[in-house]
């Protein structure tokens, strides 16, 4: 749409308020709104703006002035407000360097866009990610100890944390068991098949919704893959949504990759290719049915696959997922046929257009933006210099011994090993100035600082079954 076709459509629609929205540092949407009267083609120009100081990780306090931008090509209408809204994405300018804000995510998304053109590697790269979530029905802390927290969900007696299921399951899947039975075990077909609804709504092309492996409350929604910032925006979206939808029936939704001990995880695997004059470029005769440069991609993402682990699996969180026996990768490799390996070959079409890779390591606690341009300049790295991915690896790794398995490299244990291995390897990022080393340096701080060091200071209650009768 172009800021004329803009403004029409929010009449048209009826708006009375122009909802702002942009990405945080760390990977959650934020949002200012403006009442129609304040809005008209200008703003487009001349943009709106905001305070950016109390951004986590962002700008400090004396030089906090910040404008938001509004790209034209996201003009929705909100569903979630009752007052009708436009709604625009926005990319973050500094008036102070009179550029795009260098650690706004959805400009260096942008920036690993055009980085891949300038390459002439290709024109587009494709991301089509599955983020699974959990629907809970609430969180509850328990303010007499200050820190045990247990989740219920919609089957009375789904305890977490330690404590012990009651002995009935009723029709409550058992742990690993909820892929996928029928209703009345899946409880929650009626809450999907609504966020599949409104999700199409905000014009998000949905492929399938179902239960996932976990017990009652894991969910995956599958979107139809599009081009790198587009459908990181969609991610974002698909958030919103999911997260709205569920609250208005009483429920919460969580992101979070490990809510549960014991049973699965939610990962966020992200399938990728790269385009050029309407050509997939990761099909070939290779190893899968895969080209020579796809192979290399993978190489690039396997050499840095500890690196990227602190952009895709950002959270301490995160590394509760990466372990043996819950269908998360741990061990580096790829394989066409093997689930457990961290890239797949997803086998399912002969059609060349079909072709791609599948990353299977992120979680959905990772920023969208940064995510895809960190996984697009790990690849690409692996092309420009011609990263040999090593053998598939078709056995199940999980079966494997460690004599086997130590060639293969494994991923972090924890977030703070991930960081170090940032820290230690981010050249491939720099390049184009995509990512710049006050952002990655930035980002370790941040992560380090808020994250990182708070976790560990902190008494979990495991401890207190482990060490309080000592
Ligand atoms: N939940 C698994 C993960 O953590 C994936 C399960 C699946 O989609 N097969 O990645
Ligand atoms: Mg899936
Ligand atoms: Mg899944
Ligand atoms: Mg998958």
């Amino acid at each position: 749409m172009t800021p004329q076709e803009v403004v029409s459509f929010a009449k048209e629609n009826g708006a009375l308020m122009v909802d702002f929205k942009f990405m945080d540092f760390v990977g959650t949407w934020q949002h200012i709104s403006v009442p129609i009267t304040e809005f008209s083609e200008d703003t487009f120009e001349e943009g709106q703006g905001f305070d950016g100081s109390s951004i986590r990780g962002w700008q400090p306090i004396h030089a906090s002035d910040m404008i938001l931008l509004p790209d034209p090509d996201t003009a929705k209408m909100d569903p979630f407000v009752a007052v009708p809204t436009l709604s625009l994405i926005c990319n973050v300018f500094d008036p102070i360097t009179k550029e795009d804000y260098t650690r706004d995510p959805r400009n260096i998304a942008r920036k690993a866009e055009a980085y891949l053109k300038s390459t002439g590697i290709g024109e587009i790269a494709f991301f089509g990610p599955e983020a699974e979530f959990f629907i809970f029905d609430e969180v509850r802390y328990d303010s007499s100890s200050n820190q045990s927290f247990y989740m219920v969900d919609s089957v009375e007696g789904a305890w977490n944390s330690g404590r012990e299921e009651f002995p009935n399951l009723g029709y409550k899947p058992r742990h690993k068991e909820g892929y996928f039975p029928l209703s009345p075990t899946d409880s929650q077909n009626d809450l999907r098949n609504e966020m599949v609804m409104e999700l199409q709504k905000v014009g998000i092309r949905v492929e399938c919704q179902h239960h996932e492996v976990a017990t009652g409350g894991q969910a995956e929604i599958d979107m139809r893959f599009s081009s790198l910032v587009d459908m990181a925006d969609q991610l974002q979206w698909f958030k919103y949504v999911i997260k709205n939808v569920a609250y208005r029936n009483s429920k919460t939704v969580t992101f979070m990759p490990k809510p549960l001990y014991g049973d699965n995880g939610s990962g966020m695997h992200c399938h990728q290719s790269i385009w050029k004059n309407g050509q997939n470029l990761f099909a070939g005769d290779k190893y899968g049915g895969l080209s020579q440069m796809a192979l290399w991609y993978i190489g690039g993402i396997i050499k840095h696959a500890k690196a990227l682990c602190a952009i895709t699996n950002p959270t301490t969180n995160s590394y509760k997922r990466l372990v043996p026996g819950f269908e998360a990768p741990v061990n580096m490799a790829y394989s066409s046929r093997n689930r457990s390996a961290s890239i797949r070959i997803p086998m399912l079409s002969t059609n060349p257009k079909a072709k791609r890779i599948e990353y299977r390591t992120p979680d959905p606690s990772c920023n969208g933006y940064l995510a895809f341009a960190a996984m697009l300049m790990a690849g690409l790295d692996g092309i420009e210099n011609k990263i040999d991915p090593g053998q598939p690896l078709d056995k199940d790794i999980y079966g494997l011994s460690p004599e086997e398995l130590k060639d293969i490299p494994s991923a972090p244990g924890t977030l703070e090993d991930a960081l170090n291995a940032l820290r230690d390897d981010h050249e491939f990022l720099l390049k184009g100035d995509v990512f710049t080393p006050d952002v990655i340096e930035k980002w370790i701080e941040y992560k380090m600082e808020a994250e990182v060091n708070p976790v560990r200071m902190r008494p979990v209650p495991l401890e207190f079954a482990l060490y309080y009768d000592i």
